[in-house]
């Protein structure tokens, strides 16, 4: 029997429908809606698609949210003032700088001046440091999103090998400590990984985050597995591909999750759900 899908699209409709009852009451308490600023730097064409994606989305939640669109050629010294500014404004809950930044800005150097209580991207390096540490904080929004399949799906990871294709440090790298927090053994694979196919098939979970179209073929996945595809590609025809064998995978599968309509939905829902969690935990609830 194929496996069952997990409709990431539904999860992502009931996170955003919690996030907007915990807005109001935030509203309701603090007199004002949380607030998310959006700090978008230069003219990359997907990058203003996903601020007006996450800026739509955050309206219809009750969020508050207000983009800053910097030229291209913006300083350091310029993008600092503007942080530091957001980071110290009261009204400011949540601060979100899109990626990728043009050449001239170090990502990590703009990244360390948002303080982990606002980093709703949970991707500062104070924010990595308190996953690492187990220590509370906001996580990334991708791998919140994959655990949060993971539980619709019925999957506890305690006592599970988790096999995590990919060790980015949005997606593979945090979602490996966030497994590891609920007693996963984990696994992750990489580029320079041998006989990825072995590694694999030991997978009681297995997450694919590589970006490579059909990369994890169904042959490998062990009988009654449950399949997470993070990877978005898209094919000569235009159409988005995960980074899995979709209709073999889910032969042997016991859950998966489609490309569209998997985890790709909950990434801003999660981020909503941080921008909230951001307010809660400044303010008090
Ligand atoms: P990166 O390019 O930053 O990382 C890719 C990782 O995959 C690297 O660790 C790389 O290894 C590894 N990899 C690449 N090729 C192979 C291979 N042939 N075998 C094994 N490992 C390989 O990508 P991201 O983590 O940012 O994104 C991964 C995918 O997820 C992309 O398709 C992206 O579009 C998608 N994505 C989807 C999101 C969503 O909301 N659904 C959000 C974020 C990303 P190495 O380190 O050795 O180079």
């Amino acid at each position: 029997m194929p496996g069952q899908l997990i409709d990431g699209k539904s999860v992502a409709a009931a996170v955003r429908e919690q996030v907007r009852g915990r807005a109001d009451a935030f509203a309701a308490r603090h007199g004002r809606p949380p607030g998310l600023e959006v700090v978008l730097v230069g003219d990359d064409a997907a990058s203003q698609v996903y601020v007006r994606n996450k800026e739509r989305a955050s309206g219809k939640v009750g969020i508050r949210s207000n983009v800053h669109h910097l030229p291209a050629d913006t300083t350091a010294g310029r993008l600092g003032e503007l942080l530091t500014r957001l980071d110290a404004d009261p009204l400011v809950d949540g601060i979100l700088l899109q990626m990728p930044l043009p050449g001239q800005l170090d990502p990590d150097a703009m990244l360390s001046q948002i303080r982990a209580g606002k980093d709703v991207d949970g991707l500062t390096n104070e924010s990595v440091a308190r996953l690492v540490c187990d220590q509370p904080g906001l996580r990334p929004c991708t791998p919140l999103g994959c655990m949060r399949l993971l539980a619709e799906a019925g999957c506890d990871p305690q006592g599970k090998h988790a096999v995590i294709v990919g060790r980015s440090k949005l997606v593979g790298k945090p979602l490996a400590h966030l497994l590891l927090q609920r007693n996963a053994t984990v696994t992750v694979a990489h580029s320079r990984t041998k006989s990825l196919a072995d590694v694999v098939q030991q997978g009681d979970i297995v997450v694919a985050a590589a970006g490579r179209a059909g990369l994890v073929r169904g042959a490998w996945i062990k009988p009654g597995a449950v399949v997470i595809d993070v990877g978005i590609n898209r094919d000569a025809e235009g159409r988005l591909r995960g980074d899995v064998d979709f209709e073999a995978a889910r032969e042997r599968a016991s859950w998966i999750t489609p490309v569209p309509g998997g985890v790709g939905p909950m990434t801003i829902a999660m981020l909503l759900s941080n921008t909230v969690d951001a307010a809660n935990a400044r303010l008090g609830h």
